[in-house]
């Protein structure tokens, strides 16, 4: 069983001249779903976790399950004006202008052992961005995984200082 026939190309979604990789029926389905989480789990080869910070919205889905099945706390990355405590943000380019990203100032303590999550690495822009938060309060970022690498994006030069898995390489 391949978890990459999980993966369902969208041509024109959310706009015209992107193809899209859904991974809607990856999550639908439960055998699919465990292969792909211990594909991911596999890649840590036994190294510690204190903590998973998954990315708004998408990296929250197998960043729920990573925390859960590592034994590991879990800290969502949101969009700006989503989190209610006392937050700090980063902010990373769009292809027009800048967005930025926001995380819980308590949520990582200083020298917590950190896994990045999110379901796909494009131009590495988020991940960038979600390293910077993690850095900034001190965690130690133990590895970037992804669901998926869009290898022709070249995002892993962005974050190249870390330790990066990816379960499917287009
Ligand atoms: P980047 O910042 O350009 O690396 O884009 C990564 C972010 O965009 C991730 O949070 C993804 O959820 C989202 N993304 C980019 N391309 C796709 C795609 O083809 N399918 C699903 N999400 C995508």
């Amino acid at each position: 069983m391949k978890i990459e026939n999980y993966i369902r190309d969208i041509q024109g979604f959310p706009k015209e001249g992107i193809l899209f990789k859904d991974i809607t029926p990856l999550l639908n389905d439960p055998i699919a779903r465990k292969k792909c989480l211990s594909i991911l789990v596999e890649s840590l080869n036994g190294q510690k976790i204190d903590k998973v910070v998954g990315a708004e919205s998408r990296g929250f889905f197998f960043g729920i399950l990573l925390a859960q099945e590592l034994n590991a706390g879990f800290v969502p990355v949101r969009k700006p004006k989503k989190l209610p405590y006392e937050i700090i943000s980063a902010s990373y380019e769009l292809e027009y202008g800048l967005d930025s990203l926001e995380i819980h100032t308590d949520a990582i303590k200083k020298g917590d052992r950190v896994l990045i999550h999110d379901d796909v690495l494009a131009t590495g822009g988020t991940a960038k961005a979600v390293c910077e938060l993690v850095e900034k309060l001190g965690g130690e970022i133990v590895q970037c995984n992804f669901l998926m690498e869009l290898t022709f994006l070249n995002g892993r030069e962005k974050i190249k200082n870390n330790p990066i898995f990816a379960a499917i390489t287009y």
